[in-house]
C-alpha cells in the first residue's frame, strides 16, 4: 500500500460544489460516492451538473473489473448520468502492458481469468482460459491469474486455486484491488479479499491494478498533466482507496458517508485508519 498522508483533521463541507472552485479537474469514485452499485445517489445527478457548467476535466476512477467500459456507460445512463468513454477509467486499462511485462517471449501457456461474462477487454481476455462458471479444474494449466469479478467466484474455487498456487507458484494479477464494495443492503466480497487470502497462503505477490496504486491516476491524469496535482479533488467513500490513493498520487480529497463508511462515524473511522481526507462530506 502507499504511504499514508500526514494525520490532519478533515474540513467538513456540505460537498463538491461547495469547494469546486479551488480545483481544476475533479477525479470522481463510483460505487459509494455516484451509486450503489445499481441504485444512483441522489446528491450525484447536482453534483455532476455542477462539475459540468464548470466545464472542469472530470474521470470517474474506478476498481470496478466486472463490466466493459461501454456497459459503464449504459449503466451510468440508466442511473442519468451523462460520462463519454474517455472519462471512465478501471483499474483494468493497466492489464495489457501489465501483462506484457510478465510474458516471457514464448509463452505457450494462457492465462486464467476470473471474471463475469461477457468479460471486459474481450481482445485480450477471450485469450484466457476462464476459471469461473466450472472454469477451476483448468487451473494447474494457466501461466498466470487474471483477477477482474468476485461475482461466480466460489469458496470451491478459491481452495483449488490456492492448492495449484501452491503446487506451482504464479503471477495473479487483481484489477480490483477493493476488500469490499457497498451495496443497498451488503458489503460484498472483491477481488482484492481473495488476492491477500492467497497471498497470505502462498507466498505469490499479487500485483494489483487500480486503486490507491499510483499507476492508475498516471493513466487516468494522463492528458491532464498540465494541471497541477494539488488542484485535483479526488470524491471517494473508501479511506484505503480514494482518500490513500489521491495522498500518494499528489491529489486532494473529499471522503463521502455514503458508501464503505455509511452508518459509522467517517471521521473516527478515518483517524483510527490514520488515513484522514483533507475534506468531509455526507454526501457528494
Ligand atoms: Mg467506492
Amino acid at each position: 500500500m502507499p504511504a499514508k498522508p500526514p494525520l490532519r483533521s478533515a474540513r467538513r463541507v456540505s460537498g463538491l460544489a461547495e469547494i469546486l472552485d479551488q480545483f481544476d479537474a475533479v477525479i470522481l469514485d463510483n460505487f459509494g460516492v455516484l451509486s450503489l452499485g445499481g441504485p444512483a445517489i441522489d446528491a450525484g445527478a447536482p453534483a455532476l451538473a455542477a462539475v459540468r457548467r464548470s466545464g472542469k476535466p472530470l474521470r470517474v476512477l474506478t476498481n470496478d473489473g466486472a463490466k466493459s467500459i461501454e456497459a459503464m456507460l449504459v449503466g451510468h445512463q440508466g442511473r442519468g448520468y451523462a460520462f463519454r468513454d474517455t472519462e471512465i477509467v478501471p483499474g483494468y486499462r493497466l492489464l495489457e502492458q501489465t501483462l506484457a511485462g510478465h510474458l516471457p517471449a514464448k509463452m505457450e501457456r494462457a492465462w486464467g481469468v476470473i471474471g463475469l461474462d461477457p468479460l471486459p477487454l474481450p481482445a485480450l481476455t477471450q485469450q484466457m482460459t476462464p476459471l469461473t462458471y466450472g472454469g477451476i479444474d483448468e487451473v494447474d494449466t494457466v501461466a498466470g491469474v487474471v483477477f477482474l469479478d468476485t461475482g461466480d467466484w466460489r469458496e470451491t474455487d478459491q481452495q483449488r486455486l490456492l492448492a495449484s498456487l501452491r503446487a506451482e507458484p504464479r503471477p495473479v494479477i487483481v484489477c480490483n484491488p477493493d476488500l469490499t464494495a457497498p451495496y443497498p443492503k451488503c458489503l460484498s466480497i472483491e477481488p482484492g479479499w481473495p488476492a491477500n487470502h492467497l497471498a497470505d497462503r502462498t507466498g505469490v505477490e499479487p500485483v494489483f491494478l487500480g486503486k490507491p496504486f499510483a499507476d492508475i491516476y498516471d493513466v487516468a491524469l494522463s492528458d491532464l498533466d498540465h494541471i497541477p496535482r494539488e488542484r485535483i479533488i479526488a470524491v471517494g467513500d473508501t479511506p484505503h482507496t480514494d482518500v490513500l490513493g489521491a495522498h500518494a498520487a499528489g491529489i486532494k480529497s473529499l471522503l463521502v458517508e455514503t458508501g464503505f463508511t455509511r452508518g459509522r462515524d467517517a471521521a473516527t473511522l478515518m483517524e483510527q485508519a490514520g488515513i484522514v481526507a483533507d475534506y468531509i462530506a455526507a454526501t457528494v
